[in-house]
This record gives structure tokens, sequence and C-alpha cells, in this order.
């Protein structure tokens, strides 16, 4: 057998794939996105995939969290729709078909949470994305790593990968590791880090080169969540989305950390250089 090639994701890559927007559509054109998010305390998450989402040009965007959110959410992004999930912790999921469902970002890890995602995934079929809490709660038993639907887009950062497939020795093996993996469940792993992996379900691997140390901070990947979550909404195909949406994150985090320093820059900040990212690629 030969060895997979592997690419770096360069300017060219991402313009082939970005489709501006067309003039004659609506928001029906752009696809709806329901993020399953947030708890008592990390409602913060909730807001920042929900706003990443929005601010990447769904055409419809819902959060799924525990009513102890609502007015947090309603305020935070009133172009966003509110489906009660619970009181203080998501205790049900119920996505309608025609959304794309990113689940993760501050859910917690509560028994009643477990219940319901470990639910929620035994009848759902269609790919998702998975970060943060998604993971945890997936890799409390390895049985159930099954469960994630073929083609899903889980974003690990090295803690949860070690979490969900064991540890490794160094960054290589860990490589090697996430390429049996994304074979054998058939799913897109983006093995988040400074140089972001993309592993597709053939094995082959996507280096990213966008972002810098201004996203080493608690809520980066909650917007990447959204991100991805709005990209495969707009009918980007799984791999389209992961390799786009990972880029787009970390170009705009240049954007703003040249704006703002590496130190001070906020995932709020990130969000504000959506535009400037779009009109690159536009
Ligand atoms: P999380 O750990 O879930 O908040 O995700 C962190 C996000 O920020 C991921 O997309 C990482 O790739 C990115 N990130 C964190 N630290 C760095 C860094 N030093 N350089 C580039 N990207 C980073
Ligand atoms: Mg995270």
């Amino acid at each position: 057998e030969t060895e997979t090639e592997d690419f770096v994701i360069d300017d060219e890559v991402v313009k082939n794939i970005f489709k501006p927007r067309n003039e004659f559509s609506h928001k029906g054109t752009y696809g709806k996105v329901t993020i399953a998010a947030g708890s008592y305390g990390k409602m913060g998450a909730a807001v920042l995939a929900t706003r990443s989402a929005l601010k990447t040009g769904t055409g419809l965007t819902f959060t799924l969290a525990p009513k102890c959110g609502y007015e947090i959410l309603q305020t935070e992004n009133p172009e966003a729709m509110f489906i009660e999930g619970g009181s203080d912790v998501i205790d049900h999921i119920e996505i309608d078909e025609s959304s794309v469902c990113g689940v993760g970002p501050g859910l917690g890890t509560d028994e009643e949470t477990v219940k319901a995602f470990l639910k929620f995934l035994k009848d759902y079929s269609k790919p998702l994305i998975l970060d943060a809490d998604a993971l945890n709660i997936i890799a409390q038993d390895k049985k159930n790593i099954k469960l994630i639907p073929e083609k899903s887009i889980i974003t690990p950062h090295p803690k949860e990968f070690e979490r969900l497939f064991g540890a490794t020795e160094n960054s290589f093996e860990r490589l090697e590791l996430a390429k049996n993996k994304a074979k054998e469940l058939q799913i897109y792993i983006v093995l988040k880090d400074h140089h972001t992996q993309i592993i597709n379900p053939e094995g082959k691997v996507f280096y990213n080169i966008t972002g810098n140390s201004g996203l080493a901070k608690g809520g980066s990947g909650d917007i990447l969540t959204g991100v991805l979550t709005s990209f495969l909404a707009q009918k980007y195909t799984e791999e389209e989305a992961a390799i786009l949406g990972v880029w787009f994150h970390g170009r705009a985090a240049e954007f703003a950390s040249e704006k703002h320093s590496r130190e001070a820059v906020l995932p709020t900040d990130i969000i504000h250089e959506f535009g400037n990212v779009f009109t690159e690629l536009n």
C-alpha cells in the first residue's frame, strides 16, 4: 500500500472551495443550523457558537439550550431563535430533520445531559459537528464511539482526543491513531492544535496554517463549532466545510490579533473579523 499524501491548506485551496453568495437567493438557500450547547454558568459557549453560525452566513439559526439561558441568548443573539432543552442543563434534544446540528460547547456532563445526548445519538443518523462535552460524554464509555454518525466532523483538542481514543507518545503517533480512527469510523477528525490537522475518512491529512496564540484561550473552540456547523448547513460537503471552516477561523484570529494583540484578543473580537475574511475571499 502506498502512503496517502498530506496537504497544506493554502489560499488557492480555500478560494476553490468558497462559494460567493448568490444575489437571487433567500434565507432558505443558506440552510438551518441548530447549536445544542450551554448549561448554567457556561452559557457563553452557546452564545459564541451561535453567534459564529450567524456571522458566517447561515439562513436560520437556532440555539437549543436550557431555560436558564433564555434571556442571555435572546439578548446576545437576537437573530437566533431559542429552543428549550431543559431547565439548568439540557435534558432532552430534539432536532428537526432540516437542521444541521452542532453539539457540545458548554454542554456540561450532568447525568441528565449524558442520558439526553446518548439517546439523541442513538436515533440520529445525519452528520453532526461534535465538540467539547459532546466528545467528553462519548468518551465516558468507549461503546458510545460507534454511535457517531458517519461523515460527522469531530473537533477534539489534544486532551479530548486522548479521552476519546487513548494516550499516545507524541504528535506523530497521535496523528497515526487519528488516521486509523477516521477510517474505521468514517468520520472527519479535526485535531485542534497550533497547526490543526483535518483527517478525512480515507485517512488523508490537511494541515491548517492560519491562526496564532491569540486563540489559546477559552471560547476559541466554541466559535469553531459555530463556523463548521454553519458551512455544513450551507451545502458545503463535510470535507469542504472542515477545510474552509478551520482555515477561516484561523484567518479571522489573525485579523483580530493584528488589531488587538494576541494577548488581548477575545473570541468575540475574532467573530467581529469574520466580515474581513469574507471580503478577502470574495
Ligand atoms: P478549544 O481548546 O476547544 O478552545 O479550541 C481552541 C482553538 O484554538 C482550536 O481551534 C485551536 O486550533 C486554536 N488554537 C489554540 N491555541 C492555538 C495556538 N497556539 N496557535 C494556533 N491556534 C490555536
Ligand atoms: Mg473546546
